[in-house]
């Protein structure tokens, strides 16, 4: 497939992009004093080569009380001489960079401004930071405004080709827009008109700082979904008088951070907010970007074939594959590495304060010091198991020019990851398996499916090097009446193997147990493709289709031990299954002991006694343990030996996929 939207210049005031490929800002914590490091620019450097339009890095915080000193600062004068060295490496290879401007107002947290109290257009609490603000006072506004128009003059020194000013997401542009968080009674407050008033202000300074021909972007919520906040409606008539403020182009995005309705996991169907972004198109006539789970060129292409945006933002997609610009170009789409929406490696690691790598990547963050170098010795290499973590060790060791073996005892590759197909929301974690399975073939990996390693097979093969990685296998508890048939593994269960009752009760509240639920508790609900025909047809009223949604055919109780269901899922993405099972009425019960599987239910121990619960099935996801069994057989037998991935210590696809790159470089 060719793209020739996706790849064809456009110019934003002067700007002259060479296709409608955007990076947007995202926090890497690559910059732990605030000013730029060889980690970051050998990081965007990359990306410049491999082939990205216009990257945008941030955010950068304009001043000292609305953001972290460990992001990419732009506060002061001191800042330009390593920004400029950023700027210089990214056009050097071939991308244009802009900076975003950013001020959180009281999505800042007072621990990382010294202790001071953020503030904001009222002093509404924030359920973000758990924080309450201070309001601005009248006279405050035109300095914080002045420190926007600051930040932008010296982002144009730094030799940045443009500025985002950023006001969605609930920052405190969107937080003077809002009437959730704006309660003010003078000239910023009350009307649309008034709260828009911080924003177009900020845009006409802004304007006046870097002059007339410097691109000026800006990054809008085209619907905050918060109740009683914006709409697309006022949006729209933002985005309107931001434009004869002198703004150039508007990237356009989803919701808050405070938002109930997810924004960017992986339940969130790809291009889902493309028509948020059309809705501002529609009243604007300076170029519109799409944004938010846009991962792929294909759906790229369409949404610009489409007319419905004028260039698409892919940051965690440039995350997870540097090159995806350029492959798309070559014609070698199937190679991309898709950015799944896990969140493992990028926005779960930075709420820990850690810095941002990639599942699909593990290379990200470490640029400056990782390249994949043809190997020294080409070795014959034999890998066992076709999951994640031995397709990555096969796909980079192949790279390396070894000859790679990979021999797979079912009949299909992707291991356990393929275990997510049919959880509703879930499914795109089997891209990364898919998308390792097409760069292992392209490479010339020779894959051996539905055969069985053994140690006389694996001794006739004569390999230099084996690499097991065999996965894991569920554990049998040690639950009496754990042998009858009513009782099954969520692994069989999600394989398809398993069939269940009308009442079932999981047995382990982890991430496969809950995850068992909820594919559980779906079945029966109207599919996406019914629901938009009944709706589109009006056969059945609102309320009808929304019971139809919600409630399935099966009863489905979660049982889970310790007090906390879901402990093993990445906060960024725990509250979206939470509040899944919620939706579809899955009983979850913490603090409780399985004792006893009898015929027809399950006796229980609790705190305050113990119970037993009716139930036609008993579905285990009590854990797994590693399938490395052939080890002690190989250890010793072939010059090069490794266990990775889960045959080592189960653990989540991100640790598997490391250890199979790692092993891949060291081979
Ligand atoms: Fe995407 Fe997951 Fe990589 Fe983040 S860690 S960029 S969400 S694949």
């Amino acid at each position: 497939m060719t793209f020739p939207y996706l790849f064809s210049p456009i110019d934003i005031n002067g700007m002259e992009l060479k296709n409608r490929i955007v990076m947007t800002a995202m926090h890497l914590g690559y910059t732990p004093e605030g000013t730029v490091t060889d980690q970051l620019t050998s990081f965007y450097s990359l990306r410049a080569k491999g082939g990205v339009g216009l990257i945008i890095v941030g955010g950068c915080p304009i001043d000292e009380y609305g953001g972290m000193s460990s992001m990419i600062c732009i506060n002061d004068d001191r800042f330009i001489q390593g920004l400029t060295k950023l700027t210089d490496a990214v056009k050097k290879n071939g991308a244009r960079i802009a900076a975003q401007l950013y001020q959180a107002g009281r999505y800042t947290h007072s621990a990382m401004i010294g202790g001071r109290k953020p503030f904001s257009a009222s002093a509404v609490r924030s359920k973000f930071t758990g924080e309450t603000p201070r309001a601005l006072d009248l006279e405050e506004i035109p300095g914080v405004q002045d420190r926007f128009a600051e930040a932008a003059l010296r982002a144009k020194k730094a030799g940045f080709d443009a500025v985002e000013i950023l006001g969605s997401a609930g920052y405190l542009i969107s937080q003077f827009l809002s009437p959730v968080t704006n309660l003010r009674e003078d000239n910023y407050g009350g009307t649309l008109e008034n709260r828009m008033r911080f924003g177009v202000e900020v845009a006409r300074k802004v304007r006046e700082a870097v002059g007339m021909d410097y691109p000026v972007i800006m990054r809008l919520a085209g619907n905050d979904f918060m109740e009683g906040g914006c709409t697309n409606r006022e949006a729209r008539m933002f985005a309107e008088a931001l434009e004869k403020a002198g703004v150039d182009m508007f990237n356009i995005t989803g919701g808050w951070h405070e938002t109930r309705v997810p924004q960017l996991t992986m339940n969130v169907p790809r291009r889902a907010y493309v028509y948020l972004a059309r809705g501002i198109k529609s009243v604007v006539s300076r170029p519109v970007l799409a944004s938010n789970r846009i991962n792929d060129p294909e759906t790229a292409e369409e949404i610009l074939r489409n007319g419905e945006a004028d260039m698409v933002t892919m940051a965690r997609g440039l995350l997870a594959d540097p090159d995806l610009p350029r492959k798309a170009q070559d014609g070698m789409s199937g190679r991309i590495y898709h950015c799944i929406a896990c969140n493992q490696g990028c926005f779960d690691q930075i709420f820990n304060l850690r810095p941002a790598t990639c599942l699909v990547n593990p290379m990200a963050g470490r640029e400056g010091g990782l390249t994949i170098e043809p190997a020294s010795t080409v070795k014959k290499v034999l890998v066992i198991g076709g999951g994640v973590a031995g397709m990555k060790a096969a796909a980079v060791a192949a790279e390396r020019g070894h000859k790679v073996s990979l021999m797979e005892k079912t009949d299909v590759l992707g291991g356990q990851v393929l275990l997510n197909r049919l959880i509703p929301g879930r499914e795109e974690l089997v891209t990364a398996a898919d998308d390792l399975a097409g760069n292992i073939r392209a490479l010339g990996v020779e894959i051996m499916l539905g055969k069985k390693a053994d140690l006389p097979l694996v001794q006739s093969m004569k390999p230099d090097a084996v690499v097991l990685a065999a996965g894991a296998r569920p554990i049998l508890p040690e639950i009496p009446g754990v042998e009858q048939d009513q009782v099954v593994q969520a692994w069989d269960v999600l394989d398809g193997r398993s069939g269940v009752g009308r009442s079932v009760i999981v047995v382990g509240g982890n991430a496969v147990g809950l995850e068992t639920a909820m594919y559980l508790a779906g079945i029966g609900t109207l599919s996406p493709e019914v629901l938009h025909f009944l709706a589109a047809n009006r056969a059945e009223s609102m309320e009808t289709l929304m019971e139809l949604l919600n409630k399935g055919s099966k009863e489905v109780t979660v049982v889970e031990m310790i007090k906390k269901a879901g402990k093993d899922i990445g906060l960024t993405t725990r509250w979206t299954i939470m509040a899944e099972l919620r939706r579809l009425g899955v009983t979850i019960m913490t603090g409780t002991k399985a004792v006893r599987i009898k015929a027809d239910g399950l006796e229980i121990e609790r705190e305050d006694g113990p119970g037993f619960l009716n139930a036609d099935s008993v579905v285990l996801a009590v854990g797994s343990r590693a399938e490395n069994s052939l080890a002690k057989e190989l250890e010793g037998l072939v010059p090069e030996f490794y266990v990775i991935g889960d045959a080592k210590e189960p653990r989540k696809a991100l640790e598997a996929i490391r250890e199979g790159f790692e092993v891949g470089l060291l081979l």
